[in-house]
């Protein structure tokens, strides 16, 4: 009993430090773009809340709120991939979040009830134009064709924009269609799958081997390269839209959401809600050539635009959670290791 005056004011001090540091947001970030800067700077002019950042790798940054508990001062978690944030929603770690801007803001299938994308990329198909033609790379089906015996180049199967690709096959076409595209796709690899992105686009480029997939900012990324190697490398490689008749190119998203056990709640909507702004969603999708989430909000990326206009898969992010588990074990059944 004689301890209950000690509580109340342990209470009253933690209410009052609370109040002290409604100022700060404490963001978790998978993000390192230059742009961000002025993202931040910006969010801060218009708030007077400072942000304390935290980077980190994404799986890594994941593990460490996990650890953190109870105890995580992560307000925000932002990273990169569907997959990874259905991880993060799966773990528990999101609150559920209803804020009538974001809801406005942000299209249905690129929110969830406790994650919303702020940012999308496609993964495209990328030949070498000397060896492969473009009519027989139309579409992700067409990479299982044994005409292209020997020359596909392809990242792990693990990785997470693999995953989340054979995921949105599954659930457009179902599990034995995505299964007969992804051992097409093992008999026809050049090598054993290796490195990222941007090492499958080099590799086709010098011939290693004929044709990849790739996000389309790695690309974006090698276009606006002032270096003159990869500017020629560059000149030997054409994009394909791919499934334009189709579904249409798969769709992949950056974002994040509020953490359940964040401090500062009031702070981290406000921040997510900055973040659906024009002038954020600019800095957001421009930092890493990629395009604004919110429909209205337009870029001037003159690599992206070289590309031309193609038609995006609207499946809902949702979904590309949803069958992650068998994306992985279809690569494990077929061998795409
Ligand atoms: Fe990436």
């Amino acid at each position: 009993m004689k301890l209950r005056p000690v509580l109340i004011a342990a209470v009253i001090t933690l209410a009052q430090s609370a109040t002290a540091e409604d100022k700060i947001l404490n963001l978790y970030s998978a993000r390192h773009y230059q742009t961000d800067e002025a993202l931040y700077a910006n969010f801060t002019q218009q708030t007077g809340i400072r942000i304390n950042r935290i980077e980190g790798k994404e799986d890594e940054l994941l593990e460490r709120i996990r650890n953190e508990g109870l105890n995580s001062p992560a307000d925000v978690f932002l990273t990169v991939d569907a997959a990874r944030l259905a991880k993060a929603h799966e773990l528990g770690l999101f609150a559920p979040l209803a804020s009538k801007l974001l809801e406005t803001r942000i299209p249905a299938h690129l929110r969830t009830e406790d994650w919303f994308s702020f940012s999308t990329r496609a993964r495209v198909i990328v030949y070498n134009k000397a060896s492969v033609k473009p009519e027989d790379v139309q579409n992700y089906a067409d990479l299982a064709n044994p005409k292209l015996k020997g020359k596909l180049c392809s990242r792990s199967g693990s990785h997470p924009y693999n995953l989340s690709l054979m995921a949105s096959i599954i659930a457009h076409q179902g599990e034995s269609k995505a299964e007969e595209l992804a051992r097409g796709m093992v008999a026809n690899f050049a090598r054993a799958p290796k490195g990222g992105d941007t090492d499958q686009i080099k590799s086709v480029a010098v011939g290693e081997c004929g044709v990849t997939i790739s996000n389309t900012y790695y690309v974006a990324r090698l276009l606006r390269s002032t270096k003159p190697e990869e500017i020629k490398l560059m000149e030997k490689v054409g994009v394909i839209w791919p499934d334009q008749s189709g579904n249409g190119a798969h769709i992949n998203v950056s974002g994040g959401g509020m953490l359940r056990t964040a401090p500062h709640k009031e702070a981290a909507v406000k921040f997510l809600e900055y973040l659906a702004s024009d002038q954020a969603q600019r800095y957001f999708a421009d930092g890493n050539n990629e395009w604004p989430a919110v429909d209205s909000v337009k870029v001037a990326n003159p690599a992206l635009e070289s590309l031309g206009k193609f038609k995006a898969d609207k499946l809902p992010v949702k979904n590309l959670a949803m069958y992650q588990s068998k994306a992985q074990i279809i690569f494990d059944r077929v061998g795409f290791k």
